[in-house]
């Protein structure tokens, strides 16, 4: 029997304890609803993570890739696009910029890329370590000796995300990879003592409510830190670059019913979000987001990391970049939290 909107709503404000049937409910909701979901994340957001949004300024540092994802504007087969490798200098001095702007999280990402071997990667980690700052890595499926190695430089977390809990339409989006291997790094990194950071695309071709009401509870199984959420946007250079861009509105449910169920996450404003929607970060931070990743790359890379087209990027300085953004947070009626912004999940879990 269908479920009544209203009465789940009330259920989601004093417990996270849903049923699938409960997330399918919400996940559900009418256009007219969504206000009332979003206003009910919004509540349980200030009452268990608070007002603080936490700034990660991500460095992109390589765009080449020896994988093939279907959806992915860097994937090996893509020959149209420009490719960089930033130099382990240009890494630290964006590092030192960051942090001398303010960041209190550096995330390094970059696709599969074997040029830069592990043992680069522990030093890159090392060093920006001495920064006083907290390290996200954030380089795809390695080897449990790997993320180890990484883990003793300083690593403190790592965001691979899930992308769909459907194994087998993870098997389409990534050929020649399961979800299974996937899941087994998320479990590796836990039991090393990383914060992990999981998530999914939003709108993918095949996807119904069911399938994204499990994304959310295979997070919650998996003890997940940190959950990026961003529609699906496709790339023309790739397999799936004829299929529908994810929507807004399902985006925005996505979050706020992530926020009742897992009200623990980090959870960001995605850039994805940001680059379909004017005011995508503003309706995310309504719907229960308490991240914001700004992009830090050096300004002539920015737009080179094309995983999606038409990502938001900016000309600003990194210092006027991070003024904008403090800004848009401090009109939403949150401050920018100055701390090092560590899971608050080891605090539910006691
Ligand atoms: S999603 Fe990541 S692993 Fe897949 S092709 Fe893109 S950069 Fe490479």
């Amino acid at each position: 029997m269908k479920q009544n909107f209203f009465s789940v709503l009330e259920k989601a404000k004093v417990s996270s304890a849903l049923t699938p049937e409960d997330l399918v409910t919400l996940l559900s909701a009418t256009e007219e609803q969504i206000p009332q979901l979003m206003a009910a994340a919004d509540a349980v957001r200030l009452q268990t993570v608070g007002n603080q949004v936490h700034l990660r300024g991500i460095i992109e540092f390589s765009s080449y890739c020896s994988q093939r994802c279907c959806y992915c504007g860097l994937r090996a087969d893509n020959k149209q696009i420009q490719r960089y490798r930033l130099t382990p200098e240009q890494i630290l001095d964006t590092a030192r910029a960051a942090v001398e702007t303010g960041y209190r999280t550096l995330v390094l990402q970059s696709g599969e890329d074997a040029l830069f071997s592990e043992q680069h990667i522990a030093e890159l980690t090392a060093e920006i370590k001495k920064m006083g700052v907290a390290v996200t890595l954030s380089c795809g499926e390695r080897s449990y000796e790997t993320y180890q190695l990484w883990r003793e430089a300083g690593a403190d977390r790592y965001l691979i995300k899930q992308e769909t809990a459907d194994p087998a339409l993870y098997r389409c989006l990534r050929p020649g990879h399961t979800l299974q291997q996937r899941l087994q790094c998320q479990h590796w990194l836990k039991e090393l003592g990383y914060q992990v950071g999981s998530g999914c695309m939003i709108g993918l071709p095949g996807q119904t409510v069911e399938t994204l009401a499990r994304d959310l509870q295979l997070m919650k199984e998996m003890h997940i830190d940190m959950s990026g959420m961003g529609p699906f946007i496709p790339h023309p250079q790739t397999p799936l670059g004829q299929n529908h861009t994810g929507s807004v509105s399902m985006t925005i449910k996505m979050l706020a019913t992530a926020r009742l169920f897992m009200p623990w996450l980090l959870l960001p404003a995605t850039t994805a979000l940001a680059s379909l929607h004017p005011q995508g970060r503003e309706l995310a931070l309504r719907a229960g987001a308490n991240v914001i990743m700004p992009n830090v790359s050096p300004e002539a890379f920015r737009t080179l990391y094309q995983i999606y087209p038409g990502k938001l990027n900016t000309r600003n300085s990194m210092a006027d970049y991070r003024a904008e953004i403090t800004t848009l947070i401090e009109k939403e009626g949150r401050s920018v939290a100055l701390d090092l912004g560590h899971s608050m999940l080891p605090a539910f879990q006691s």
